[in-house]
């Protein structure tokens, strides 16, 4: 397949990456395999090391009991790969290191006796940023802390990976992991693990991107999600897009070490709607975020849906749902009902966060496909068949761009539809 992007100097910006030719919304760019990645913490009890598939039953790895696969042929595929970390993990049991710590060490491994990684075609592990230099001496410090993590986790192996290339050091490599890492997430953007993909390093920031990236298992795919130019920049997102541009900007000047000044960010042409209702009223939403994400994480629904159905109601009358704030804890509220099987109460909450959604979503989206497709099933298994056809039709307009055609989400969704018209027949 001819190359359809290029990396070229993006101007005052440094690397970019460039379409070749005119490009269509939905058109695939870019795969590539990672460099190294890591199966999230979390999450590894129920997720493959090699495919990265979720899945409640898996077999585990008789040596290290740490690694889980979906069989053997999973395992043996990534028996090469998982050799080195598999003695790590036994000699540090049952204590496992953290997913930056992990992923730097098996980056480590293979850059001794190196040769280039396919992952490298556009841009090369020496090119990526590291910031060392802008960075503040509070970060340089948990930069030095995850170098000590990383020494006791190697312990002599440490001294065999000394002969790197100059750049190459494992503090240098630990702030390129930081500034560039990319968190994998599955089909339904729930966090898998964290990979370095070189080559979509390249890509630079924009609040409206033109392009978005989805995962099938460690593959990561880029696809357009406008239509662009021949020699047009290309550009995907660094952050999440349903946030008020301040919030914006601080996020990406403290990870990403550069203030946005699009136009987006310097109208700030969505802050009114995003921040809608009186601020005495919706603080409290934003200050119980971080404590809802760690409910959230730890899976008490109970609580998590508690809090986040007092706090909707403490602003039930001044705060509309194009607050961002009260998208976030209608989604809270989303997550908690569907994981307590209160399915008529999680379809009220839902639907309220589609016309946020698509208001701050305005181009095809992966977080907007995902969240047509919950919002449908909720409204099928609830036997609204018309109103569950018309929400997963507009999934499906938004995942075949996104998620392209072949994706297994997008064929979950077409065999739903298909169920959904044989039902709607045969009634
Ligand atoms: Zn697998
Ligand atoms: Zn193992
Ligand atoms: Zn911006």
């Amino acid at each position: 397949m001819a190359q359809k992007v290029e990396r070229f100097c993006s101007p005052g910006k440094g690397n970019g990456l460039r379409a070749v030719s005119s490009l269509k919304a939905g058109e695939l760019l870019f795969s590539t395999e990672p460099f190294a990645c890591s199966v999230s913490k979390r999450v590894m009890k129920s997720t493959c090391e090699n495919c990265l598939s979720r899945k409640d039953k898996l077999l585990w790895c008789s040596r290290c009991k740490i690694a889980h696969y979906c069989d053997a042929s999973c395992q043996k595929q990534s028996w090469p790969e998982h050799k080195e970390e598999c003695q790590r993990l036994k000699r540090l049991h049952p204590t496992i290191p953290t997913d930056s710590v992990r992923l730097v060490a098996k980056i480590l491994s293979k850059l001794v006796n190196r040769s280039r990684s396919p992952a490298e075609k556009l841009y090369s592990l020496e090119e990526l940023e590291s910031h060392l230099s802008e960075m503040s001496e509070e970060k340089r410090s948990q930069l030095e802390d995850l170098g000590v993590a990383l020494r006791m986790y190697l312990k002599e192996e440490a001294d065999d990976l000394s002969p790197l290339a100059p750049g190459l050091d494992p503090i240098s490599i630990i702030a390129k992991v930081t500034c560039n890492c990319f968190s994998i997430s599955d089909g339904e953007l729930q966090e898998v693990g964290v990979g370095l993909y070189p080559s979509v390093s390249l890509l630079n920031h924009a609040c409206r991107p033109n392009c978005v990236m989805v995962f099938e298992g460690r593959i990561l795919r880029l696809r357009a999600v406008q239509d662009i130019r021949p020699l047009e920049e290309l550009t995907i997102s660094y952050t999440d897009v349903m946030m008020p541009s301040q919030e914006r900007r601080k996020r990406l000047q403290e990870q990403y070490y550069f203030l946005c000044d699009c136009e987006h960010c310097t109208a700030a042409d969505k802050d009114s709607d995003m921040l809608s209702g009186p601020e005495k009223d919706w603080m409290s939403l934003q200050h119980n975020i971080p404590r809802l994400e760690h409910l959230q994480s730890e899976q008490k629904w109970e609580e998590v849906l508690l809090e986040s159905q007092a706090l909707i109601n403490s602003c039930a009358d001044t705060v509309t749902d194009r607050n961002v704030y009260l998208v976030r804890m209608l989604d809270f509220a989303l997550d908690s009902c569907i994981n307590q099987a209160q399915w008529d109460r999680a379809l009220e909450f839902g639907i309220r966060t589609l016309q946020p959604y698509r208001l701050y979503y305005p181009d095809p989206h992966p977080a907007r496909a995902v969240q047509l497709m919950r919002v449908g099933k909720l409204q099928h298994f609830l036997g609204r068949l018309a109103e569950a056809r018309e929400t997963l039709r507009q999934a499906y307009y938004v995942m075949k761009v996104t998620h392209g055609d072949e994706h297994a989400l997008t064929n979950e969704l077409r065999s739903k539809l298909e169920e959904i018209r044989m039902e709607m027949d045969s009634s």
